[in-house]
């Protein structure tokens, strides 16, 4: 079964800093992140749950939740659920449009709901949030009345800037919407990150709260943090590791082997498909708990090829990115493409979507039948 503590305190003595584990603190530190001179651990994250808080806030007010998407669904259903008076708005006609009149909603313009409400909750896609918010939000939001975010982006890098005597919140679960409702449902929820970045009236982290208690976030734990940090370590961990980093790492051991002249569909097992598998031990346990699973010749390989694979050169280039998120030029270059329709947006995930690790992986998905295999949707 491997030898995961060994294993871990190697990974330590390679560079990491701080207490090893099985010490005091688990030791989040990585020293060079020095400019922030921070030595996290689960005892300096503040977390909140239901007994920190209460509804009060929002009690005989309106929550206007602008967007009836992925978050705006859950947000808007497990509020009323908690029983806050809540307006939605959507496009009407529109596939979610006509889920929200499903649910019981009637679906207003923004600019309506905006009026209507005393929190205003913006659920709609971020590239879209300031186009919106400049016509039908922002005229609208008169002072005493809160505005709040699911992600810090527009805040964060000022393209939306609300006016004096709005407040200015967020609360951020970390798990998708539809995860954020059927929770709720089952009596549990998940877990949220929250933020003021403007308190006008004295009250915006007890509203801010009562919104994260309104959805089932304090029955899971709701973190404190800023703007700043958590749209900057959201946009890094979906750039640097899950998504951007995972994907090139996916294509280019799948590229090395069918270079190397092994057959795609076996290929597609080794480098894509058995990562369910990983990513779920890791979740559950984190990397020791995945090590002790897997096995010893998997565990050797693992310590002694991985640091190898992610080197100065990717550590560098990980820097590189994050000094684009951290100086806005990466907010700017997104908001660009979206205003000139998406082109290399659009170039690039066709070029992807055409990958051979993907064109073999659509064939072979139709042998599982133990799982529910997926077709993207087209558009
Ligand atoms: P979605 O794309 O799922 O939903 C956005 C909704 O807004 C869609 O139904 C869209 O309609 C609708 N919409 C578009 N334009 C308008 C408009 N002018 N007026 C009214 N409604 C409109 O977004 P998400 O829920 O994924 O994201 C919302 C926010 O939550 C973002 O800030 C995101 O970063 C954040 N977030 C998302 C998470 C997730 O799991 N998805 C997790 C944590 C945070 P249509 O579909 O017709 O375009
Ligand atoms: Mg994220």
């Amino acid at each position: 079964m491997g030898q995961p503590v060994g294993g871990v305190a190697g990974f330590w003595a390679r560079g990491l800093t701080g207490n090893p584990p099985g010490g005091k603190s688990l030791g989040f530190a990585y020293e060079p992140v020095s400019q922030q001179k921070r030595n996290t651990t689960m005892a300096e994250l503040k977390i909140l749950y239901d007994k920190d808080g209460s509804l009060a806030p929002l009690e005989g007010k309106t929550v206007a939740v602008i967007g009836y998407g992925s978050q705006g669904h859950a947000h808007a259903q497990n509020l009323r659920d908690s029983g806050i008076n809540v307006v939605v708005s959507e496009l009407p006609d529109t596939a979610n449009g006509k889920l929200a009149v499903e649910h019981g909603f009637e679906p207003i313009p923004a600019a309506e709901a905006t009026k209507k409400g005393d929190l205003i909750v913006v659920t709609l896609p971020d590239e879209i949030q300031a186009v919106v918010y400049a016509k039908e939000i922002g005229p609208n939001l008169t002072p005493g009345k809160a505005i709040g975010f699911c992600h810090g982006f527009n805040i964060h890098f000022k393209y939306i800037v609300p006016p004096d005597g709005v407040d200015v919140i967020m609360i951020a679960p970390k798990g998708p919407g539809h995860t954020v409702r059927s929770c709720y449902q089952e009596g549990s929820g998940v877990p949220c990150l929250i933020a003021v970045e403007k308190d006008e009236t004295g009250s915006a982290h007890d509203l801010a709260l009562a919104w994260g208690i309104g959805i089932g976030g304090g029955r899971a734990g709701i973190i404190e943090t800023t703007y700043k940090e958590e749209t900057e370590t959201d946009l890094f961990g979906e750039q640097a590791v899950l998504c951007g980093g995972l994907t090139s790492l996916v294509k280019a051991g799948f590229e090395t082997l069918v270079e190397a002249g092994y057959q795609p569909g076996i290929a597609y097992f080794e480098v894509l498909h058995e990562l369910l598998l990983i990513i779920k031990l890791m979740a559950e346990g984190g990397i020791t708990y995945m090590r002790y699973s897997i096995s010893n010749t998997a565990e050797y390989g693992d310590l002694t090829r991985g640091p190898k694979l992610i080197g100065d050169q990717v550590r560098a280039e990980m820097k590189k990115i994050l000094g684009e998120i951290q100086d806005g030029s990466f907010a700017k270059e997104w908001i660009e493409e979206c205003k000139n329709g998406k082109k290399n947006f659009n170039a690039l995930y066709e070029a992807d979507k055409n990958h051979p690790v993907e064109v073999v992986g659509r064939e072979l998905r139709k042998m599982f039948s133990w799982m529910d295999a997926k077709e993207t949707p087209e558009g």
